[in-house]
């Protein structure tokens, strides 16, 4: 960062500690945190010793000022967050002609790791789920497994502004246990609809879930989409402008597994889940929100992360088809102006 950039971050840190919107924030997570419903996946050992009471919740805005409440700065695995921003990159290393011939874009209404493909085309449904995510970072160019992870993870810090590691234990668990998207990988092989290198695939998709971040960077990641594919803190572009949307698009559609279409109804920004407790979410044009909190609802969505996003998008008319005046206007909560409620 230049320094004029670098004094900039340092005279937003300082607006953002003292912003009405900040207050608002840790509201919010004083009336979220007693919520004990919900369980922390268990699907492997390493995610069954996330404490369930962490929680943070971060916003950054698309001007660059990053609001955080709570356990923002605890590193978990992204999971499934990680399967939108491959997607990304897939169609920068393609282009959406092919992408498409590969990975359709419906959204499926089954679980995210169900074994099945589009019987007229053999073609995964859409890329937030297993199948998808498996053929899309099929997709990831390089000349070896080594190469294409570094190219995900210098992606990946090219939203988030920081470098990133893989979680070697959660990886290495995947991998022990995950027969069921090797049998998804075999299966769209059989179609011949992923290349035969499907091993060092399969361990490319264990490893890009074992990522670790923060809800701080998922704030980034998703203001990043929000404002047009750079980054709002570094100036860093992370995505091609013309795929931003394509992203975003399947993360309204697809994003939260099997409950996308009631969370479109209920929250409406376009955004991701994984099992690891994150989500990100994104308001383009505006901003992006990153929670963290382990225990998840039966479809493996982070509960309150559900409930923090819902309310941000009610009280600040977050909602892309909302056209009624919202109760709160987030531009006065966050620069402090009076008069800070509509109703
Ligand atoms: N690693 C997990 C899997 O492939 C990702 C799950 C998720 O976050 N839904 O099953």
């Amino acid at each position: 960062m230049s320094n004029t950039g670098k004094l900039k971050a340092f005279a937003d840190s300082i607006a953002a500690a003292t912003s009405p919107f900040r207050n608002y924030l840790s509201d919010l997570h004083r009336k979220y945190l007693p919520l004990s419903d919900g369980t922390v996946a268990d699907y492997i050992p390493e995610l069954a010793l996330a404490d369930p009471s962490w929680f943070g919740v971060a916003v950054a805005t698309v001007e660059g000022q990053v609001f955080e409440v709570g356990d923002c700065a605890q590193p978990f695995t992204i999971q499934s967050i990680s399967k939108a921003f491959v997607y990304g990159l897939a169609l920068e290393d393609h282009g959406r002609d092919y992408v498409n011939s590969k990975v359709g874009v419906e959204p499926t209404g089954e679980a995210f790791n169900a074994i099945v493909l589009d019987e007229a085309t053999n073609r995964p449904y859409n890329p937030m789920v297993n199948a998808g995510a498996i053929a899309t970072a099929d997709l990831i160019k390089g000349k070896d497994g080594t190469e294409r992870l570094k190219r995900m993870l210098d992606m990946f810090s090219r939203y988030t502004g920081r470098s990133h590691d893989i979680h070697v234990p959660v990886f290495l668990s995947e991998r022990a246990t995950g027969n069921r998207n090797r049998a998804i990988a075999y299966l769209m092989l059989n179609f011949g609809m992923v290349s035969d290198r499907i091993d060092e695939t399969l361990d490319l998709y264990f490893q890009q879930c074992s990522i670790l971040v923060t809800a701080r960077d998922l704030s980034l990641m998703a203001a990043t989409l929000a404002n047009g594919g750079v980054n709002p803190v570094t100036g860093d572009r992370a995505l091609d402008q013309r795929y931003v949307q394509d992203v975003v698009s399947v993360m309204l559609t697809c994003g939260m597994y099997d409950s996308s279409g009631d969370w479109a109804y209920r929250v409406g920004m376009p955004a991701k889940s994984g099992v690891g407790g994150g989500i990100t979410a994104v308001s383009p044009g505006k901003l992006g929100i990153g929670t963290f909190s382990p225990p998840l609802d039966a479809k493996g969505n982070s509960l309150r992360g559900i409930r923090v996003c819902q309310q941000l998008s009610q009280d600040f008319g977050l909602h892309p088809f909302n056209v009624a005046p919202p109760p709160k206007d987030l531009d006065s909560w966050i620069k402090g102006d009076a008069d800070l409620d509509r109703w």
